[in-house]
């Protein structure tokens, strides 16, 4: 009771009105490439009103409006490294800084690395706010593969298209990414689903995770 009086004087004072602010739902989707965030951040996004912010996504706009940011994102998109910390965690918070009146975030391919994890935690506190929590896809290697080719025949896309890149990009995943799950599990956050079944299978698994983490 004190408390929410204290934070009611604070919101006068600093004109933010923290309690709501702790109330947005930040999640993470997380899972290798290929596993199907993408395909479901779409229905998570419409069923828990989120904004979905895809790294990969918003370096494709980038790529295709020929920016400074796109030119140099591609040079490593192509070979399936990972694009610089400094360059995708500036593109991530200006996104969140442009969007700011939103239910919460579901982020689709960040956080990658640790020092992103660190980044957009500390970034999350300076707005008073947390990740809800982190879900993962499962999926093995050889499915993603597959997987991947087979999208490399519609989406366009030059690292799909390529054997050698996919394969790249899951031993990037293995050793680069996956710490990430870790990371958030030490904070008690971290979840894993099935991500082998159909669209709606997976959709109704992912929704009583996210559902009890809320
Ligand atoms: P995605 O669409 O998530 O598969 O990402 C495609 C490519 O964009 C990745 O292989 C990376 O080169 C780059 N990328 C996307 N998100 C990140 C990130 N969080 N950190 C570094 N590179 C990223």
């Amino acid at each position: 009771m004190i408390n929410r009086f204290i934070n009611y004087l604070k919101s006068i004072f600093t004109g933010s009105d923290k309690t709501s602010l702790k109330a947005m739902t930040n999640l993470i989707l997380f899972g290798p490439p290929g596993s199907g965030k993408g395909t479901q951040a779409k229905h998570l996004m419409e069923k828990y009103n989120l904004l979905h912010i895809s790294t990969g996504d918003l370096f494709r706009y980038e790529i295709g409006n020929k920016t400074e940011l796109g030119l140099k994102a591609r040079e490593y998109m192509d070979q399936g490294k990972l694009v610089p910390d400094e360059v995708t965690i500036g593109m991530l918070e200006n996104k969140i800084n442009a969007n700011p009146e939103v239910a919460g975030y579901l982020l689709d391919g960040f956080p990658r690395t640790i020092p992103q994890c660190e980044a957009l935690d500390a970034f999350m506190v300076s707005k008073d706010q947390t990740v809800s929590g982190l879900v993962a896809l499962e999926v093995n290697d050889e499915e993603i593969v597959q997987r991947l080719l087979k999208r490399g025949e519609t989406s366009g896309r030059p690292d799909d298209s390529n054997e050698e890149v996919i394969r790249k990009r899951i031993a990037v995943y293995n050793e680069e990414t996956s710490p990430v799950y870790d990371y958030y599990k030490k904070q008690n956050k971290s979840h894993t689903v099935d991500g082998i079944g159909s669209e709606d299978e997976i959709f109704n698994r992912l929704s009583t995770t996210i559902d009890s983490l809320l």
